[in-house]
């Protein structure tokens, strides 16, 4: 027998599959780098904010130290934007690591993780990676359904995710739905709330998030700089949460997780309302863009608080395989979801407007 390395829960696991690079595209199909379009990975079709770049460029000179550990100064940002203080907040590599550090710092083997059917990938693995039972709730309309949720916690349940809005769906859930769901789970389940979109949410559904931690000591709220702030190559993310768990996961995170640069960028961005409201209505006018089209091709989509719209493109099983591949061959990057078990649907990212023109084009004449 050959020799087998590391516990059966890590060998199983099947590597995240990300939006295809535009280079490896290129390669494949032929095609010039200048002329494809990528809707595939949810970033800001803006780039970075212009502040951001300058406060790189002031980094860039100390960059032969090491960062500080502490994000002393971006967590004053956080501080200075959200009033929690600095012992509430946990930096991260991404929001990302900040899922993944909870389900360290708070699972064991064999105890159990809930998330949504058709919620984010990440969840999944993140819980496979420390050997946890997933138990996986079902959706009602592609969404979370909450009260499935709560009956789904068992004895051994340690930690929910919750995304809103979700991705791949892109559904959303009201303050007062999480809120009551707040209230039904037991104080030792930590709840994480991932809010990778919320920037995006328009006033009339906004809500207060950092107000229900302090009421509720089993929660993680979640952010990002990689989706609305532009900043999703440098990866930067941060949990808020209450010392009881906040204490935990700063203790099992690498010292230096979020480089120099990186947080001297997400300071900049985090100040820059002006783009992020920027962000919002180019992404408001691109989701009434490419829904117009969508009712004129007479496809269904789900209704989308993000970045994204998830679309149907067709009724059998290989549609998404084969409409994703038109597209590819058009030089049009997007994301099939078959591996969350949406064989029939694309999601895709909201782009520039000529970019979402162009996605509309090679799309019409995939499906013709
Ligand atoms: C994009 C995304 C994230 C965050 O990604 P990072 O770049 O690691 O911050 C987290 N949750 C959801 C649901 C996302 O879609």
């Amino acid at each position: 027998m050959s020799l087998q390395f590391g516990p059966e829960y890590v060998r199983a696991l099947a590597p995240y599959q990300g939006g295809k690079p535009i280079a490896e595209v290129a390669r494949e199909f032929g095609l010039d780098v200048s002329t494809i379009v990528k809707l595939a990975s949810n970033e800001n079709p803006l780039g970075m904010p212009a502040s951001a770049r300058q406060a790189m460029l002031d980094a860039m000179a100390d960059i032969g130290r090491y960062p500080d550990a502490n994000g002393f100064d971006l967590k004053a940002a956080i501080t200075a934007k959200y009033g929690v203080p600095q012992d509430w907040i946990t930096l991260g590599n991404g929001s990302n690591d900040i899922l993944e550090l909870a389900a360290r710092a708070f699972v064991q083997p064999g105890q159990s993780i809930i998330y949504s059917q058709y919620s984010f990938a990440v969840y999944a693995l993140a819980a496979q990676a420390v050997g946890a039972r997933s138990l996986v709730a079902p959706t009602v309309a592609y969404g979370h359904d909450l009260d499935a949720m709560a009956a789904a916690v068992t004895g051994d349940t340690k930690l929910i995710y919750v995304a809103n809005p979700n991705n791949p769906t892109g559904t959303f859930v009201t303050a007062a739905a999480i809120e009551a769901f707040l209230g039904k789970i037991p104080p030792q389940v930590v709840v994480v709330l991932d809010e990778a979109y919320n920037e995006y949410l328009p006033a009339e559904v906004q809500y207060e998030s950092i107000g229900w931690v302090q009421r509720f000591p089993n929660l993680l709220v979640s952010r990002t700089l990689s989706k609305a702030y532009g900043l999703a190559g440098l990866r930067v993310g941060f949990g808020i949460a209450q010392p009881g768990i906040t204490d935990l996961l700063n203790r099992i995170r690498q010292p230096f997780n979020v480089n120099s640069m990186a947080q001297a960028a997400a300071i900049a961005a985090l100040n820059d309302t002006e783009f992020l409201h920027k962000s919002a209505a180019l992404n408001a006018a691109g989701y009434a863009q490419l829904t117009t089209e969508f009712d004129a091709l007479a496809l269904e989509y789900v209704p989308s608080y993000g970045n994204f719209v998830l679309v149907r493109v067709g009724s059998d099983d290989g549609a998404g395989a084969r409409v994703n591949l038109a597209l590819l061959q058009q030089g049009v990057i997007v994301r099939p979801v078959g591996n969350y078990g949406l064989p029939q649907w694309l999601r895709i990212s909201i782009g520039l407007p000529e970019e979402n023109a162009a996605f509309i084009a090679a799309l019409r004449r995939a499906l013709a």
